[in-house]
């Protein structure tokens, strides 16, 4: 589904990703772990299509295409989701113009017929249970006033509406309280199915007590210096990443 082949990528003069190396396959959820800086989130974006990076060799195939040439909305109608560690807000555009707009899009590039005013409000109130959101931020403009775990739910609920193909999670269990977090955790396993797939990006070992990963990769400096199964996201909780500093120095 995803194939990521020596990525390097700089951002203002600075060489960040030193050649990342990552396969994804359906039905799979990976974790990338890491110390702050080690590039995770420039991982994150580039895949997004977020502009400022610059990509100074190898590639990224998604589901046969050439994801880096792809513009960030046409990722998106491929079946590529994005969640944020900062989510965006959108002033004047309701959560549910917002969402009913996005998700016909990537119907009518499937193919599907566009789901009318009715059989949407189904389908995103039967979503909203998944992420015990409460009704009423539906009416608000996007994430605008939510608070931190509002702004996760949301995202989780983006999610569950449009029913990417990949989901990338990036840092989504920071700033939130255990049963948020829970709550979160719990929309994204009930989303797994044997199609689609999920990249969880995160510093803390906490959020995979409840989204249990198939691999856990640890990033550091760029590249990614350890992989393994979820034993390894323990290891790391208990060691913390010295070793892993330790082994990365050896290896060069
Ligand atoms: P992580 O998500 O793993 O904490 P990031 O990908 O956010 O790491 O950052 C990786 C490195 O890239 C850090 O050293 C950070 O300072 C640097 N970096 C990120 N954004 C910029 C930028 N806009 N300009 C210069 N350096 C940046
Ligand atoms: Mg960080
Ligand atoms: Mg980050």
């Amino acid at each position: 589904m995803l194939s990521i082949r020596n990525l390097k990528a700089s951002i203002e003069g600075n060489h960040i990703l030193k050649g990342i190396n990552l396969e994804i396959h359906p039905g799979e959820v990976h974790a990338i772990m890491g110390p702050n800086g080690s590039g995770k989130s420039t991982l994150a974006h580039i895949l997004a299509g977020r502009e400022g990076y610059v990509v100074e060799d190898g590639e990224v195939i998604f589901e046969g295409k050439n994801l880096l040439e792809l513009a960030p909305e046409a990722r998106a109608r491929e079946g590529l989701f994005l969640a944020f560690q900062y989510p965006i807000e959108i002033p004047g555009v309701s959560n549910t113009t917002f969402l009913k707009t996005a998700l016909n899009e990537i119907r009518k590039h499937r193919g599907l017929p566009e789901l009318d005013a009715m059989d949407f409000l189904t389908l995103v109130r039967k979503r909203m249970k998944l992420v015990d959101m409460d009704p009423s931020l539906l009416g608000r403009p996007v994430n605008e006033g939510f608070s931190g775990g509002e702004k996760k739910r949301n995202e989780i609920l983006q999610m569950a509406v449009l029913e990417p193909r990949l989901a990338i999670l990036d840092e989504t269990d920071s700033g939130l309280d255990i049963d948020a977090l829970k709550t979160v955790a719990n929309g994204v396993n009930s989303l797994k199915n044997k199609d689609n797939a999920t990249l969880v990006v995160t510093h803390y070992q906490r959020l995979l007590d409840y989204i249990v990963p198939d691999y856990v990769h640890v990033l550091y400096d760029g590249r990614i210096v350890e992989s393994g199964d979820k034993t390894l996201a323990l290891d790391l909780e208990r060691k913390g990443y010295d070793w892993i500093k330790a082994k990365s120095g050896e290896s060069r």
